[in-house]
C-alpha cells in the first residue's frame, strides 16, 4: 500500500498555486465583473444543488473547465458555474492528479469527505 506514495506529485500539485491564482486573476476587475454576472445569470443560486432540488444561495464562482487548464476561458460566463461553499469545496476534491489513496479513497469510504475537510492547499 505505501508503494502508492509519490513525493513528486505533491511537488506538482504544490505548483499549481503558482500560477494565474497567485498572480491576482481573482482580484480582478475583470474576473469580479463575469463572476457577478454568473451569479445573476444562476440568480444566485448553487447549481450543483439546484440539481439535487435544493436551493442553495451560491457564494461562489466555480470555473468548469480549471483556470490552470484553460486560463483563456477564465472569463468565459459559460465556463462559470455559482456554487455554495459547501459544493465548491466538493469540486476540489475530485483532483485531476491521482493523489496516493491514503488521501483520498480512505476519506470517501468513511463519508468524513462532506465534513468541510480540505485539501492541504
Ligand atoms: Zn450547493
Amino acid at each position: 500500500m505505501r508503494a502508492g506514495y509519490h513525493p513528486q506529485i505533491e511537488r506538482a500539485s504544490q505548483k499549481k498555486d503558482t500560477s494565474l491564482k497567485k498572480q491576482g486573476f481573482y482580484h480582478t476587475t475583470a474576473w469580479r465583473r463575469v463572476r457577478l454576472l454568473a451569479l445573476q445569470r444562476d440568480n444566485y443560486l448553487c447549481q450543483e444543488c439546484l440539481r439535487k432540488k435544493k436551493i442553495t444561495p451560491a457564494t461562489e464562482v466555480h470555473h468548469v473547465l480549471e483556470l490552470e487548464d484553460h486560463p483563456e476561458l477564465g472569463l468565459e460566463l459559460d465556463n462559470l458555474t455559482s456554487l455554495c461553499w459547501q459544493c465548491h469545496e466538493d469540486t476540489k476534491r475530485r483532483p485531476r492528479v491521482v493523489l496516493p489513496d491514503r488521501i483520498n479513497i480512505i476519506r470517501i469510504r468513511d463519508g468524513s469527505e462532506t465534513e468541510g475537510w480540505t485539501n492541504a492547499d
